[in-house]
């Protein structure tokens, strides 16, 4: 994690000298680094807590700049919101997705995999056509990860775009349960299966009075709504053991693996011993 520290301060020495060109820089460069490769995918486990098994993984985005090294999404995915190319990213994120679940399968494994849909792309026609074209004729097993404050920024359109990707086979996790904006009247219409407790209730889970009622009441709405809860930022035993003990269904979190490269996700497939 030191590394990945190191890499973060070089972008933000970067900014803070001159704020108003790096943001520019970046934004400019932003489409030239998707055709050059310079994109590339992490993939973190998701383990279904009952079964013992992987069923899912979220695909995460990194940005391996030629200058400036290493740069984490939560330093571009916002100036690719702003400069309207986070469709173009989201296409490349999915069809490199598609092309990694081929080699899953290749080696026995029949996994979902989770993308991050940035809330802009709710409302946004064109790329709900395109994702469910591209998805339906790979029949690959695709998931999107989205929140609930991307839904309450237009309800109508987000729902029925929703129930579009719903249609088509996508599966639907509700993201960062509980950090932003939240609505049970939207929750209850949502074509969901699966809910996603935000670390920051997760992180400090056994270390604060608040946090675990918090988890344990999310839990239960959730399973009322006839859904999965999944709580990401597990990081240790006594988390895991404590979220069991909740009827938690899906961890994920460093405990059991950081993101990690397609081809090293592949070779902990292969080691792991829980299938
Ligand atoms: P997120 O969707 O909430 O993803 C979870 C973040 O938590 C990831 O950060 C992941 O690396 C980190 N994480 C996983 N396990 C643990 C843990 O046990 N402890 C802690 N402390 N952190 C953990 P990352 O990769 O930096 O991604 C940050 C955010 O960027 C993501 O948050 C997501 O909102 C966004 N993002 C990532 N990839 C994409 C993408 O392809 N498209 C869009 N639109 N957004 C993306
Ligand atoms: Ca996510
Ligand atoms: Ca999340
Ligand atoms: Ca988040």
């Amino acid at each position: 994690d030191q590394a990945r520290a190191e890499q973060r301060i070089v972008v933000r020495d970067l900014s803070i000298g001159t704020p108003m060109l790096d943001r520019l820089t970046l934004t400019r460069e932003l489409p030239a680094a998707i055709a050059n490769g310079e994109m590339f995918l992490q993939y973190q486990p998701k383990v279904h807590v009952r079964r013992q098994e992987i069923n899912s993984a979220e695909a995460l985005v990194r940005w391996q700049h030629p200058r400036h090294g290493l740069i984490m999404p939560g330093d571009f995915i916002t100036l690719a919101e702003e400069a309207r190319q986070i469709a173009d990213l989201t296409y490349w994120t999915l069809n490199q997705v598609i092309a990694d679940q081929r080699l899953l399968s290749a080696d026995g494994r029949d996994l979902t995999i989770f993308i991050n849909i940035s809330g802009q792309l709710l409302g946004d026609a064109r790329f709900v056509e395109e994702a469910c074209r591209t998805i339906t004729t790979s029949g690959a097993k695709i998931g999107f990860e989205i929140t609930e404050t991307a839904v309450i920024r237009d309800p109508q359109s987000a729902i029925a775009n929703l129930r579009r990707f719903a249609d088509v086979g996508i599966a639907i996790a509700i993201d960062d349960y509980g950090a932003g904006l939240s609505s049970l009247a939207y929750l209850k219409q949502l074509p969901a299966r699966e809910l996603k407790i935000d670390k920051m209730f997760v992180l400090q889970l056994t270390s604060s009075n608040r946090d675990p009622l918090i988890v344990r009441s999310t839990i239960d709405l959730a399973h009322a709504l006839d859904m999965e809860v999944t709580a990401e930022g597990v990081e240790t035993q006594a988390a895991m053991a404590l979220l069991t003990v909740m009827g938690c269904d899906i961890v994920q979190g460093y405990l059991i693996s950081r993101p990690i490269s397609i081809d090293a996700f592949r070779a902990f497939m292969n080691d792991q011993k829980l299938q």
